[in-house]
């Protein structure tokens, strides 16, 4: 057994029931899982004369349960900066992401996931839930158990293919992005769950993942649930990510869209919907009935304008008892994978867009990263709060970066002021992956190195910085 003593930290956030704050606290590790939990001297007494195969020393640093990220792209990692920032949520999938997604090859791949991984573990997050893999999803897969992260992936799957293909989508992208219906899909999805899910002694997870909305049939939405359901796993997809989107819906259908997969069986526990940003206040009761969870992405709702303050309800999901999680989306969507802007984002966004202070308080948008974060990928059981028992996956922020002084309140101080690049010490499922900012399970060097090789290749296949891509779209109109 290897036991780790993380001794005597200013301040523990446990994210627990009560949202207890321990100062002066310890935290003992034994193998994978958090063996005890308690103040300083307490831990002392009690582990005297024990033998620690590693002591960190907690002295000016806040301990708290990683950072869980609830929507990202790892294969969107090599796009930053690529798009303009004039695009709104369908011509940004349809006219740049498509293209860019089709363009990432095996290798490139491999390298956006390792990096995507080292920002991830630069700033916090400990674990992850992907949309999936453009390419074989053990490339995602093995590069995250690689970089010693914890989460979930899949395979990106649609169905529904446009009526008229744009000039700027290849033959190769649409092979690449579409199967023939619903049930040719969902089998390579239950292949991909059956031979990934559990890998790296259960750290890394595969669901049955589809990209959602107009691209996927509703036999594919609710066969995703189903499916997840049978296999034991989650699913995930983009709905109601836009007011377009929610317009189209209503034209076609004489629905919203969250209340269109209601109709059509496909909400459910097991369900996580990336965005929701156009809601009626009767489809939020669904979702609180059918147990099905969200991710909010409020930096991506600043880029591409969704519009989260104007017409999005998180705050009324919240009180209705819905799972609100947070992610940053890909990195063209939103710019970054720091979880520390998402939470500074979700309690400020609606304390200013209402004027009203009492909108998302610091310590709800610390528990919406965490143990909501967890229990929105179906994981709260293992991970979300320091406890003891649960896996460790434990992050320590340095008090002595200038951002945290001076610390009159923790949790103000990490929700107002903190940066990702205040994470000192990261710990996933019981293994230090990163000590004193270096990480230790990747050559940091050589990932930002290949990183930058590959961009050039996959821009350059994109086709994005050569043609005149439009920053409108009718497709699927
Ligand atoms: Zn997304």
């Amino acid at each position: 057994m290897t036991r780790i003593l993380i001794d005597n930290v200013d301040y523990l956030l446990t994210v627990d029931q009560h949202d207890n704050i321990l100062e002066h606290a310890s935290v003992v590790i034994e193998d994978t899982r958090i063996a005890a939990v308690d103040r300083a001297d307490a831990i002392a007494a009690r582990y005297q004369g024990s033998h620690f195969d590693r002591v960190i020393d907690g002295r000016r640093t806040l301990l708290m349960p990683g950072l869980i990220e609830a929507h990202v792209h790892l294969s969107e990692q090599l796009s930053r900066g690529l798009f303009p920032d004039s695009l709104t949520t369908r011509p940004w999938v349809f006219n740049w992401a498509k293209p860019f997604y089709a363009a990432v090859d095996e290798e490139a791949e491999h390298w956006s996931v390792l990096l995507a991984c080292l920002e991830m573990i630069k700033t916090g997050t400990t674990c992850f839930l992907d949309m999936g893999s453009q390419n074989d999803a053990g490339i995602t897969v093995q590069a995250a158990a690689q970089a010693g992260m914890r989460g979930i992936t899949g395979r990106h799957a649609a169905d529904v293919k446009p009526e008229v293909i744009p000039p700027y989508w290849t033959p190769e992208m649409v092979a690449h992005h579409f199967f023939r219906d619903a049930d040719e899909a969902l089998a390579a999805l239950e292949t991909c769950v059956k031979r990934w899910n559990g890998y790296a002694d259960g750290r890394i997870r595969c669901w049955v993942n589809i990209e959602g909305k107009e691209p996927c049939s509703p036999e594919l939405h609710r066969g995703a649930r189903e499916l997840a359901e049978r296999l034991g796993v989650g699913t995930t997809y983009h709905i109601a990510s836009s007011i377009e989107e929610a317009r189209l819906s209503e034209q076609k259908y004489g629905l919203w869209p969250v209340e269109r997969l209601e109709r059509i069986g496909a909400l459910g526990p097991n369900l996580v919907l990336a965005h929701v940003v156009a809601i009626k206040e009767h489809e939020i009761a669904l979702l609180a009935q059918r147990g099905t969870k969200v991710a909010f992405c409020p930096g991506t709702s600043l880029k591409i304008a969704k519009g989260a303050t104007r017409i999005g309800k998180y705050p009324e999901m919240l009180a209705a008892g819905v799972t609100v999680a947070l992610g940053c989306d890909g990195v063209s969507a939103s710019g970054a994978l720091d979880m520390t802007r998402q939470l500074y984002l979700a309690a400020g966004l609606f304390k200013d867009a209402r004027m009203d202070a009492a909108m998302i308080p610091a310590r709800q948008a610390i528990r919406m990263a965490t143990i909501e974060g967890a229990r929105a990928l179906l994981w709260d059981d293992e991970i979300g709060s320091v406890e003891v028992g649960k896996r460790a996956d434990l992050i320590l922020f340095d008090l002595n970066q200038v951002e945290w002084v001076p610390c009159n309140d923790p949790v103000q101080t990490l929700v107002y002021a903190a940066t990702g690049s205040s994470v000192k010490h990261s710990i996933i499922n019981g293994t230090l992956v990163m000590e004193n900012r270096r990480v230790l399970t990747l050559n940091e060097a050589e990932v930002i190195e290949q990183a930058r090789r590959l961009t050039e290749r996959v821009v350059a296949r994109s086709g994005l910085k050569r043609g005149q891509i439009p920053i409108t779209t009718s497709l699927y109109d």
